[in-house]
């Protein structure tokens, strides 16, 4: 049985993760802003220090899994979108570059980043926006999105999520991470209907457009089905896994990008010798 830390514990796909792997035996230290084992504000960088330390502690120092579930969804105004980068970007890459040398200690760590599949149906996300996160610069990001207006929040969900992703797939591959036996991997919903959903619902604006968003096998994902993958992405199975982005959307990414990819990579980008092979 294994040790793993859930962030955004208390709520939703978190907690179903939760449950599921305690039920399975495994020993869970959840972090959430409340109802948990580790209370934690994540939007703020001594928020993200203590956490990252009292996990370290009651793990002992060694990790067999991370899930980073905590996340907000889109809302709108300069606070809310501080708040989204902070949490849904920061707050994932803080946490893991702490926990790093515990995952190590287990030989063969599982990490699970919630994305989201806004990161490939919502157009027109800033670059700036994404790029500034990326640089560790959440003003930036704020004020790259800043022109969007009612849908500030909405752009700023979609770059942080893609930010969060490009950061597993570059780190995923490197020595500290591939080289050092861990598997990080996103996982990407779409819509799935946990609290943060319900708030969007409320909104007779928000639902309307998540209403009207195809979704070609219709309804919903299920919070605990989506703790399921998340469960499977943590176990054995899941070994050759790694910088994989999977999408379990009901056919949306599919629906708008079916020509899109998979794409080729570059042959600038591949090593002179399988260039010549190909050739
Ligand atoms: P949820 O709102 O049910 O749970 C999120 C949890 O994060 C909550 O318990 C909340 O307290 C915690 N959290 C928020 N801000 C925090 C902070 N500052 N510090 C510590 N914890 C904080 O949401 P969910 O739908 O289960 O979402 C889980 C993840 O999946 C999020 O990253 C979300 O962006 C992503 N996601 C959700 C959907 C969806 O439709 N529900 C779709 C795609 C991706």
């Amino acid at each position: 049985m294994g040790t793993y830390v859930v962030t955004g514990s208390a709520s939703g796909m978190g907690f179903e993760t939760v449950h599921r792997l305690r039920a399975d035996g495994h020993t869970v230290i959840g972090v959430d802003l409340q109802q948990t084992d580790v209370v934690a504000d994540l939007s703020t960088r001594d928020g993200r220090i203590g956490a990252a330390r009292d996990v370290l502690a009651a793990a002992d120092g060694r990790l067999d899994g991370a899930v980073l579930a905590a996340g907000l969804g889109p809302g709108r105004g300069r606070d809310r979108c501080r708040t989204i980068a902070q949490v849904n970007h920061f707050g994932v890459v803080d946490l893991l570059e702490h926990w790093r040398p515990a995952l190590t200690a287990a030989t063969r760590a599982k990490v699970v980043v919630l994305s989201s599949n806004s990161t490939t149906t919502i157009p027109a996300v800033p670059r700036r926006a994404v790029q500034a996160l990326l640089a560790g610069d959440a003003d930036r990001a704020v004020r790259a999105v800043r022109r969007f207006g009612p849908a500030d929040g909405t752009m700023m969900y979609a770059a942080s999520k893609i930010a969060v992703s490009r950061w597993v797939r570059a780190q995923a591959v490197r020595p500290e991470w591939a080289g050092a036996g861990i598997r990080l991997n996103a996982l990407a919903p779409g819509a799935v209907m946990t609290p943060l959903l319900a708030d969007q619902l409320a909104n007779p604006t928000q639902a309307r457009a998540v209403r009207r968003f195809p979704v070609p096998i219709g309804g919903f994902g299920d919070a605990a089905q989506l703790a399921e993958w998340v469960c499977f992405m943590l176990s054995d199975a899941a070994d050759f896994l790694c910088g994989s982005v999977v999408f379990v959307d009901g056919g949306t990414d599919a629906h708008f990008r079916a020509r899109d990819w998979p794409r080729a990579v570059p042959a600038r980008r591949l090593p002179s010798y399988l260039v010549r092979f190909l050739r």
